[in-house]
């Protein structure tokens, strides 16, 4: 059970009745979110404390997952890459017919009519929109960085897209400058009371090392990410190697499937293969819910990274800065907004550079400890679940006016 005064200590007293005194006057809302995997990846560490808040505030929100075959999450993973990132892909028909039937499947499964607010969280349910009743509000959640998409990806979401009431990017850049609709700007956030993110005892934390294999002693490059090849994980074990030369350094890059990503099992086997040889790389394959591993292995770290190629968000950014950790970060999407660049941590665009921006950490630990700091104070005043709350009962305000 989530208790909204639980949440008083990372907010004031005022934000905790503004909550309330929004909540009120939406209180006979019925709301919805569909997406495509009940865990794995930010959309769901989001929804599943998002949504039980939601009711806490007394608005009944429910969440569906959206299910699909290995055929149709091969294609959205290409649409969700291509919207990302132009390349040579294109879309061939009978993905689009897949999609489609998949889409009336899950239109037999969730219902969606009795609600008076539908929320759909990136492609994959997108377009559930053709169900939409004329008293309802649909709403578009882009969780992906659009501001250069692949004219063919956009093409698709145009198919879907401009039968929404509104869209919701995290920063103003993602909006496509073709977006026809209304377009709202949310950054995600994280929960501090979630086990991820509360504090853990010492003791714990060097179990889990120990669980591992891990050594408390030497410094730890870490890497948090589903295994996918837009995090560049190749790309940190380089970075890596070129640190190892002068500080006996461990890596470890932790990760796991999400059902709606058929890639993760590939690009955890080239991951193994790729550092086969070095008994100080620790690739881990961790069950989903490994949330207080995660944990203890952000507070172990000396150094964390995210050398994400594109990033929606990247919640690992704010969940190892709210750690007080100095975050090394792809110069990208969301985690530009995250990092400010030479106070909580660095954004870097090369390999070379996250190794010398690595090098550099490593071997200052006063600058180390007050990157930490700032980062934490980062995250407190801009991305805890408190703001995006109040962003999301403001968006259903202002869509029921
Ligand atoms: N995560 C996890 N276990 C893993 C890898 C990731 O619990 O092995 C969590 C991570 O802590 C974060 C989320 O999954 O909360 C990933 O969100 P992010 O926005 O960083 O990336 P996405 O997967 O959505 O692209």
């Amino acid at each position: 059970m989530i208790n909204l005064e639980d949440y008083a200590q990372y907010a004031d007293g005022e934000t905790i009745e503004e909550l309330r005194l929004l909540a009120s006057s939406l209180k006979n809302l019925k709301v919805l979110h569909i997406n495509s995997t009940r865990e794995g990846g930010g959309v769901a560490e989001i929804l599943s404390r998002l949504v039980p808040l939601m009711n806490a505030l007394g608005i009944e929100t429910h969440w569906e997952v959206f299910k699909g075959s290995e055929e149709f999450f091969r294609f959205t993973k290409k649409l969700h890459n291509m919207l990302h990132l132009p390349g040579f892909s294109r879309i061939e028909s009978h993905e689009v017919a897949t999609y489609l039937r998949t889409t009336y499947e899950n239109l037999n499964s969730i219902k969606t009519e009795t609600y008076h607010v539908v929320f759909i969280h990136d492609p994959q349910p997108m377009g559930m929109v053709i169900n939409k009743q004329k008293h309802q509000k649909w709403v578009w959640r882009c969780h992906i960085d659009t501001s250069t998409p692949d004219p063919k990806a956009w093409d698709f979401i145009e198919l879907f897209v401009n039968a929404y009431d509104a869209t919701v990017f995290h920063i103003p850049e993602f909006v496509y400058q073709k977006l026809q609709v209304p377009a709202y700007i949310i950054p995600p956030s994280i929960d501090p009371l979630h086990p991820k993110n509360i504090e853990l005892d010492r003791d714990f934390i060097l179990q889990t090392l120990e669980k591992f294999g891990i050594d408390p002693q030497r410094p730890i490059l870490l890497q948090v990410s589903r295994f996918d090849r837009l995090k560049d994980p190749i790309g940190v074990y380089q970075a890596y190697r070129m640190v190892k030369s002068k500080y006996a350094c461990q890596l470890i890059l932790a990760g796991s499937y999400a059902s709606d990503d058929p890639e993760g099992e590939e690009v955890y086997r080239e991951m193994l293969n790729a550092t086969a040889d070095d008994r100080d790389v620790f690739v881990l394959n961790l069950p989903p819910n490994s949330h207080l591993e995660i944990n203890a292995l952000q507070r172990a770290s000396t150094v964390v990274l995210q050398k994400s190629i594109r990033e929606g968000f990247g919640l690992v950014v704010s969940e190892a800065m709210w750690k007080q950790k100095p975050v090394i970060g792809g110069n990208v999407g969301g985690i530009k907004r995250q990092i400010i660049e030479g106070t909580t941590g660095f954004l870097v665009n090369t390999i070379e550079g996250t190794a010398y921006r690595a090098r550099q950490l490593l071997s200052d630990r006063e600058l180390r400890e007050r990157m930490g700091f700032y980062a934490r104070n980062r995250v407190k005043h801009r991305f805890l679940i408190i703001r995006h709350l109040k962003d999301y009962l403001v968006l259903l305000k202002s869509l029921l006016r």
